[in-house]
């Protein structure tokens, strides 16, 4: 999709979009090293905000050093080029893409130990990830033939864009079936996550969701929702969820930055529940949206001001 923002920050500088570009040698070009982020900024009662920033960016770097990547600004410098990228493009809300990829480094596969990532961040306005609609009248979805990454073999905590590939997979294969989206099993067979977002399904109005064992990424919002589903009095468990209590699941919604909260109306063209959006992941949707108009609670630090 074509971005209307004009500025993007880039090793340091921010620059005119189509200045931005990088060598066909880029070694993340030929073997997938590249590690991200994906931030939105609201625009809240406070202004201009953007949502949990210094734990997505803490996460960028944790991505980073399991690829034993350097990169050469620190944290504060990257939360603040978020914050300049958002500001210098007159964004109110924004969806935000910090990068960090080996580039020019030469060829061979094994990065030399000193070698410096280049380090860029979008941002520009991205609305909702799965349709307007699905908000509020949720999505079909169906259960991918591709299983997620196995562990130790890539690992589902790194925000890599290796990891995407499989992603893509999951997705591609989900909209040739006319789904909006795909949901992956492990490879233990239980249920792992969506190519971009977390699951949760709810039964007797407690909230499952897969622990950290079934390769997953661990999600920041997945995260919020443990937050607010505890201020809303509702309990949480991370546990193994089979295929078919998907189908018997009374409510079930998918969550991530991109996504933001959206239910989940069928599975495998079995309706979940009685197919519209239940009451619990409406209340959850409530207070999730509620933390941008000031109507929900919210940590301090959640919500940084550009
Ligand atoms: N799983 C995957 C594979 C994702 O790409 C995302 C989106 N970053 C998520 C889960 C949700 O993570 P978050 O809530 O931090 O955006």
């Amino acid at each position: 999709a074509k971005v209307n923002a004009e500025l993007i920050w880039f090793n340091g500088e921010l620059m005119p979009w189509q200045n931005a570009t990088v060598h066909v040698m880029s070694h993340a070009l030929h073997y997938g090293s590249s590690v991200f982020e994906g931030i939105r900024a609201y625009n809240t009662h406070k202004g201009t905000c953007i949502f949990r920033l210094e734990e997505h960016i803490k996460r960028l770097f944790d991505s980073a050093k399991i690829y034993r990547m350097n990169i050469p600004f620190t944290e504060e410098q990257v939360v603040q080029a978020c914050k300049d990228a958002v500001a210098k493009n007159n964004l109110k809300s924004a969806y935000l893409r910090p990068l960090v990829f080996l580039g020019d480094i030469g060829m061979g596969l094994r990065p030399p130990i000193d070698a410096v990532a280049d380090v860029m961040i979008a941002a520009f306005s991205w609305e909702a990830y799965l349709g307007a609609d699905a908000i509020e009248n949720g999505v079909e979805v169906g259960v991918s033939s591709w299983n997620r990454l196995a562990p130790n073999t890539m690992p589902t905590a790194a925000k890599a864009g290796g990891n995407y590939l499989s992603s893509q997979l999951i997705s591609t294969e989900a909209a040739r079936h006319g789904y909006a989206e795909g949901v992956a099993l492990d490879i233990n067979n239980m249920v792992s996550e969506g190519a971009g977002q977390n699951l949760f399904l709810i039964k007797k109005g407690v909230l499952y969701t897969p622990p950290g064992t079934a390769s997953i990424l661990q999600g920041l919002t997945r995260d919020t929702v443990f937050f607010l589903a505890k201020q809303l009095g509702y309990e949480v468990r991370e546990e193994s969820i089979s295929r078919e209590s998907l189908y018997l699941a009374d409510e079930f919604f998918m969550c991530g930055t991109a996504t933001e909260v959206v239910p989940v109306k069928s599975v495998d063209g079995i309706a979940v529940g009685d197919g519209s959006r239940g009451p619990i992941t409406k209340a959850l949707q409530d207070a999730f949206f509620g933390m941008f108009d000031g109507t929900t609670e919210v940590p301090e630090g959640w919500l940084d001001e550009v």
